[in-house]
């Protein structure tokens, strides 16, 4: 390897391994954020989009010959591709020093010891890995004195026998970018972010039979028109227990930045609609309404991403529908308050309630999104959940009506993750943890085979709980606008499923419901061997007694640091 010439670097993306509409933001504001006086060549290759092999990801490194390669990776999911990937370039490319930043560096402990990574870049990657560049070209790229590293903040790197955390960098504020089209043109196809209207995402996101009434909520022409992706804020200032905070804190954009931005996308395209992402939309009240009057006045259509329940109101929503806002998504998780507590979403079912109604009535779509099986999760909580739920089945029959379930599913970085380990549903062991991460590629989280269970029932027993708040809310609208006028107006067969589901009396439907997933899901004998345990082994009440944030629970069953844990173990707690 030729170590004298200007820094070259391969950065690629890791592939989710399950569908997706990555949008390749992180990589854009790597490259953007560099430091320019480092003369570094770079170089992205969109193995996710264009789903290189490995032979074919050769290929393009051989080409560039670079000193470094940097591997993106959003989802801890992606561990056993990542290491798979880095095993194979180390094989090819023995010389050639692999860093990876990203969320799943959150992994980091794991990922140095059990890949061929050298460097993790934890956090903002921008500063950290732009003082790595220039110390590994200070040092001729060669790793045999880790201690060079050691006073660069946000770095994990083998030194010695474990790997060592040199400690968070704090942000810069260098992450705030939105997406550099223009950069990211020379390397992957841009114009697919900009999808028609009709071919976005929310033909997955609303059933056909209902995706029709959803562009009617546009302003005339805009459902001709092309989407464009714009980030309004990074980070949140929520904690939950299930979710990863990468970043600490949260900051909104400068509004005249992303007015400029979206003004720029309008100019070259045809856009009608802005889909604005970010973990958390309209924080600072004065920002958010200078960005509103602006996609107001120019008569764009528009979605919130993500904002949380309790900052909306109904002049909020009034505001924001006349301005042309659409779609807004909330993350409401349960309608059980005990459920609410555990996850620390630290709002109320009436918050849940009021921000899910106030869209319903003024012709906004909100999907319900709700995740199960956390500890504490009963049959009364879900039945909790559907009993408040039923109280906000739309009026109006034109918005569409979407339940989306997901179970638990612990992710790193996480008290939920931490908690799991404490209560030994996770090993405590490295080969442990790592065994676990590695079954997360391509699992989705609605597939009840995958779920560790966090109840005290026989996980096969709550493999009907998806299946029965979707039929019971469904059950909820056939019984709010009468059998026939739904019939009429809704085509799509859930529909008619309900209906025929109603007819049972409700503790009937819901044992048939029950043991009838049950069959179909894990067979007889599982079912029969359910029964057994019922009646012969039944479990003391553990995980149901559970109804505090998890984040103070795993205060009183931590587990002893490992030893290869000792500079890392911080990064379990996240941001
Ligand atoms: S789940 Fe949503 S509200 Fe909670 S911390 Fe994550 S981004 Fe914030």
């Amino acid at each position: 390897m030729d170590t004298s010439r200007r820094p070259k670097i391969a950065l690629l993306n890791i592939p989710s391994g399950m569908p997706s509409e990555a949008f390749p933001i992180a990589i854009s504001r790597v490259i953007d954020g560099l430091d320019p006086s480092l003369d570094a060549e770079i170089e992205f290759i969109d193995v996710e989009y264009y789903g290189l092999s490995f032979d074919e990801i050769k290929a393009r490194i051989s080409a560039i010959s670079p000193q470094i390669i940097g591997f993106s990776a959003i989802l801890t999911h992606a561990y056993s591709y990542l290491k798979e990937l880095s095993l194979f370039l180390r094989s090819e490319f023995p010389d050639t020093v692999q860093v990876l930043g990203g969320q799943m560096s959150v992994l980091s402990n794991l990922i140095i010891q059990r890949t061929e990574v050298d460097f993790c870049v934890t956090g903002e990657s921008e500063p950290a890995f732009s003082a790595l560049i220039a110390r590994l070209r200070g040092a001729k790229f060669d790793l045999s004195v880790p201690e060079l590293f050691s006073d660069i903040k946000g770095l994990v790197f083998m030194s010695g026998d474990v790997p060592y955390f040199t400690g968070h960098a704090e942000s810069e504020g260098k992450g705030l970018g939105q997406m550099n089209y223009g950069l990211m043109s020379k390397f992957t196809d841009i114009e697919r972010f900009f999808p028609n209207v009709t071919e976005g995402p929310f033909k997955n996101w609303i059933n056909k039979d209902e995706v029709g009434d959803f562009y009617g909520f546009l302003f005339p022409g805009n459902v001709q028109k092309r989407i464009a992706s714009v980030f309004s804020s990074k980070g949140c200032v929520g904690r939950c227990t299930f979710c990863h905070r990468f970043f600490k804190g949260y900051a909104s954009f400068e509004p005249s930045l992303v007015i400029s931005h979206i003004d720029e996308l309008a100019k070259k395209r045809d856009i009608g609609f802005i889909q604005i992402l970010g973990e958390l939309f309209g924080c600072d009240k004065k920002k958010t309404e200078m960005i509103v009057d602006h996609l107001k006045l120019n008569k764009l259509n528009w979605s919130i991403g993500a904002i949380r329940v309790n900052m909306v109101d109904e002049s909020a929503i009034l505001k924001w529908r006349e301005a042309g806002c659409v779609l807004i998504s909330f993350g409401i998780e349960s309608c059980s308050q005990k459920m609410l507590d555990v996850m620390e979403k630290r709002t109320t079912v009436e918050e849940n309630l009021k921000a899910i109604d106030l869209c319903f009535k003024h012709g906004v779509f909100t999907a319900i999104l709700l995740l199960i099986g956390m500890p504490g999760e009963t049959e009364e909580t879900i039945s909790e959940t559907i009993r408040n739920l039923i109280k906000v089945i739309p009026e109006d029959m034109t918005v569409p009506y979407e339940i989306v379930v997901n179970y638990f599913q612990p992710v790193p970085g996480t008290p939920g993750y931490e908690y799991a380990r404490n209560a030994g549903l996770i090993g405590p062991s490295l080969e442990a943890e790592e065994q676990y991460v590695k079954g997360l590629y391509g699992v989705n989280a609605n597939n009840i085979k995958h779920y560790l269970n966090f109840t005290d029932y026989e996980k096969e027993e709550t493999a009907y709980w998806k299946h029965y708040i979707f039929l019971e809310l469904i059950t909820g609208y056939i019984k709010k606008h009468g059998l026939f006028r739904t019939l009429k107006r809704k085509k799509i067969n859930r529909y008619k499923y309900a209906a025929i589901y109603m007819l049972a009396p409700a503790g009937i439907r819901r044992f048939l419901l029950k043991y009838g997933i049950m069959l179909t899901s894990f067979g007889l004998t599982a079912t029969i061997s359910v029964i057994y345990r019922k009646i012969f082994k039944k479990k003391k009440p553990f995980f149901s007694l559970v109804r505090e944030s998890l984040r103070e629970v795993n205060k009183r069953m931590e587990l002893q640091i490992r030893p290869d844990d000792i500079h890392t173990h911080v990064l379990r707690k996240g941001r």
